[in-house]
């Protein structure tokens, strides 16, 4: 298993610290393109909870410094998570993402999308991005079932995630992949195919996030859960599972994430989530037992 600060350790030979920073993109799930509403999980800040906000170096100076507040980090991975940061005009994003990735202090460029929205312009200022620095793309596929994928609201299928994920790595992209455990009506050997699927990619996949669902406030799920609540994996069951899915991935899968990290205030389910020092040391004792 190759966990995210060791790669980084490896990669740039320091510590590197993720600064979350927004675009101003929207998504196309939401604004009725390909759907309204959004993947029925997302809370209304596009899973972006923790991003700063403001023009960009506002949002380098905020998110620095909040950083630096507990740290003496000098080098950091300029993160757009929140929406859809291929969603947009090119020409807008590449000028964004070039500031953003030329500043000395930037090690690294991420930016987490939907596959649908990587035509020929994105794709083409990507490349221009990678030549400058590396550049990651994170990939939300959350399951490989169309069920549960119709279930959420993703919108769109399998084969175009199939599509962006052989662009993507044909460019020298970096990917990583966001799997949600514990979506609704997904057994345990359900959750391990999604994993045991992107283990057999070719070629092989860069990095994970694996996270267990997580029920906010004000979200269609919420709504779902509170009229037929669905069983809920108790965190010795959620950290048996991330040991068996690291124990499929190959070696060289960089983990980025084991657990669900969502804003504590609006948490309705699953509540041992709230101690994430608890659920990492529960995680880890399972793997240190193989
Ligand atoms: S999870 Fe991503 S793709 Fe889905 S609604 Fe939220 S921002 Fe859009």
């Amino acid at each position: 298993m190759k966990r995210l600060s060791d790669y980084l350790k490896e990669e740039f030979g320091e510590k590197v610290y993720k600064l979350s920073l927004t675009s101003g993109c929207g998504c196309p799930n939401r604004d009725g393109t390909v759907g309204y509403g959004g993947c029925t999980f997302c809370s209304d800040l596009g899973s972006g909870d923790f991003a700063a906000r403001g023009d960009l170096d506002s949002q380098f100076e905020e998110a620095i410094s909040r950083i630096r507040a507990k740290t003496d980090a000098s080098r950091f991975i300029a993160y757009f998570q929140s929406y859809t940061n291929t969603y947009g005009d090119p020409i807008r994003l590449y000028d964004l993402y070039k500031r953003a990735i030329t500043r000395p202090e930037v090690a690294a460029l991420s930016i987490g999308t939907r596959p649908d929205c990587l035509g020929p312009e994105i794709m083409e200022m990507l490349i221009k991005l990678r030549d400058i620095k590396s550049v990651w793309v994170e990939l939300g596929l959350q399951t490989i079932h169309e069920r549960s994928a119709e279930r959420i609201c993703r919108g769109y299928k399998l084969p175009v995630f199939e599509d962006a994920y052989r662009r993507l790595k044909a460019c020298g992209i970096t990917v990583i992949v966001h799997v949600i455990l514990g979506l609704p009506g997904e057994s345990r050997e359900d959750m391990l195919d999604t994993v045991r699927y992107l283990a057999g990619l070719d070629p092989p996949l860069d990095g994970i996030k694996l996270q267990n669902l997580q029920i906010l406030e004000g979200t269609a799920m919420a709504k779902e859960y509170d009229s037929a609540p669905w069983p809920m994996m108790s965190l010795e069951e959620y950290a048996d599972l991330i040991r068996e899915c690291i124990s499929i991935l190959p070696k060289d899968t960089v983990i980025h994430r084991m657990t669900g990290d969502g804003p504590r205030k609006i948490l309705i389910a699953p509540l041992w989530t709230l101690d994430k020092k608890r659920v990492l040391n529960t995680i880890n004792r399972k793997l240190r037992e193989t």
